[in-house]
């Protein structure tokens, strides 16, 4: 980059936020895939103004711009692929307002989502959406991908919080969408066109989010089962049943086993499966609730279901999922982590689909993840390094996309598109839904230069 251009930017954030030494540069060359590519320079904004003057210059000399919260991204959305500027959001870190009557925060982007959420609960209110990611990753992440989250089987994802953004766009304009009325209906959701945009159409630089009432008793259970088929059977079953669990995650048998030798808790190691299931409201609801997803396990072949007897224990059941990541990383160091995502009612087809693709291809794929949204997080542990190995990931991946559409799913549940996914939107879209989306990004962002190469920017070469 132009060392003039350098200096005017670094003018705007101040020297010690903008760092251009090769090591510091590096460390904001990658996310949390394996994929990586250098920025131009790193500039870490501490108000919009700093971040609309930086789009200003960044416009002026064609020079891309990457958003990026914590990195825990799984799509590579926060990778630089064509250089350029790496804006790092964490030091808009502040909760501006929580509001407890009209139930609604206003928070800036770069704040962590779990002191987020432990300042609303401070507050006696509640945000359901909780990514597992949440002690790293950014609220301003989550709204660019759409975050789910356990909570999401009974009480939605990240867009249905979300009443309002403001978003600073390429050229450096701002805009303000929706409000804090939650049934703003002045024209179009443009909040909605921002959420899960992925830093594609502009930087979120404020984020308004509706709340809710706290549930006031929940149980958690652990269900046990042979085979993971009938695990799966008792999701499909539970959901069509009435009874919709607060969270209903699942773990196949060679999850377990990482976990248990990664955390030592005591998990049935020889178990096909486990689902870990809460429900949650009043506690008289939450008592019939129990016995009834209790009921649906048995009937449909759990081997035993156990009921948490202390927060402690449902906290070690938690701590159990939440450590899956970690645990797979230990077997093996490139863990490939998909969220192809089907319709409830399919969850068995494709838990059959994952498993015949895993043999075919020879790899060490587990399952594990929110099974009550239909999201199984097939995840691959493999080798970056072993060039024969990640030929066949590649393929195996293209084939857990195909397997997931074709039982009327979608190739990313709470992942994002970013770069990984790009080359295989236009299957889920159409050649026509495409084109809508390029003609989208055309129109909000005419050069292209927030986060290039990622979603609608993919060219096939
Ligand atoms: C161990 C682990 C567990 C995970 N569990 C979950 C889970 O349960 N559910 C889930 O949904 N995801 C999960 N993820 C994925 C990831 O944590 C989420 O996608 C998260 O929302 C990303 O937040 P981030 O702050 O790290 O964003 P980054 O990775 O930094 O960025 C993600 C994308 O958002 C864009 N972006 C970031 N901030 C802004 C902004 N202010 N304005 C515009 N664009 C912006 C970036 O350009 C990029 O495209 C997990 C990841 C890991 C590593």
């Amino acid at each position: 980059m132009d060392q003039q251009i350098v200096r005017k930017l670094t003018a705007i954030v101040g020297e010690k936020h903008a760092l251009t030494e090769f090591e510091d540069r590096y460390c904001y060359s990658f996310d949390s895939t394996f994929i990586n590519a250098m920025p131009d320079l790193v500039l870490q904004p501490g108000s919009r103004d700093e971040i609309a003057a930086v789009c200003r210059v960044a416009y002026e000399h064609d020079i891309p711009v990457v958003t990026r919260g914590a990195a825990t991204g799984l799509s590579g959305g926060a990778v630089p692929v064509k250089g350029g500027i790496v804006l790092e959001m964490t030091r808009l870190n502040h909760i501006i307002e929580i509001n407890t009557v009209n139930r609604y925060a206003i928070v800036e982007p770069g704040i962590v989502t779990q002191n987020y959420l432990a300042a609303v609960d401070q507050a006696g209110l509640f945000y359901p959406p909780d990514p597992a990611s949440s002690k790293m990753a950014t609220l301003g992440g989550n709204i660019s991908e759409c975050a789910g989250g356990p909570h999401g089987v009974k009480y939605g994802i990240t867009r249905n919080y979300v009443l309002g953004l403001e978003v600073v766009l390429a050229d450096g304009s701002i805009v303000q969408t929706g409000n804090l009325v939650d049934g703003d209906m002045s024209g179009p959701d443009w909040t909605m066109l921002f959420c899960g945009s992925e830093g594609t159409l502009g930087v979120i630089t404020k984020i308004m989010l509706k709340l809710t009432q706290k549930p006031q008793a929940k149980q958690t259970m652990m269900a046990i089962f042979d085979r993971i088929e009938d695990a799966a059977t008792t999701v499909s079953t539970m959901m069509a049943s009435g009874v919709i669990p607060t969270t209903l995650e699942i773990m196949d048998n060679s999850t377990i086993r990482a976990v248990e030798n990664f955390l030592n808790i005591g998990l049935p190691v020889e178990a096909g499966a486990i689902l870990l299931i809460e429900v949650d409201g009043d506690p008289k609801a939450v008592e019939k609730h129990v016995q009834h997803v209790m009921k649906v396990c048995q009937d449909c072949k759990a081997l035993t279901v156990k009921a948490a007897k202390t927060t402690k224990e449902a906290d070690a059941l938690w701590k159990a999922r939440r450590s899956v990541s970690p645990a797979c990383g230990k077997i093996n160091p490139t863990k490939i982590s998909e969220d192809a995502t089907v319709p409830r009612s399919r969850i068995p087809e494709m838990v059959a689909a994952v498993r015949e693709i895993a043999e075919k291809y020879k790899l060490k794929m587990v399952i594990f993840g929110h099974a009550g949204d239909g999201n199984l997080h097939p995840n691959i542990l493999s080798n970056k390094h072993d060039k024969e190995e990640m030929a066949r990931v590649s393929k195996a991946v293209e084939e857990l996309f195909q397997a997931a559409l074709k039982l009327g799913g979608t190739l990313s549940g709470e992942h994002g598109i970013g770069y990984l996914k790009a080359p295989f939107l236009v299957w889920e879209l159409g050649e026509e839904g495409f084109q809508f989306g390029k003609d989208v990004k055309q129109a909000v962002d005419p050069k292209c230069l927030l986060n290039p190469g990622k979603m609608f920017d993919y060219r096939a070469s």
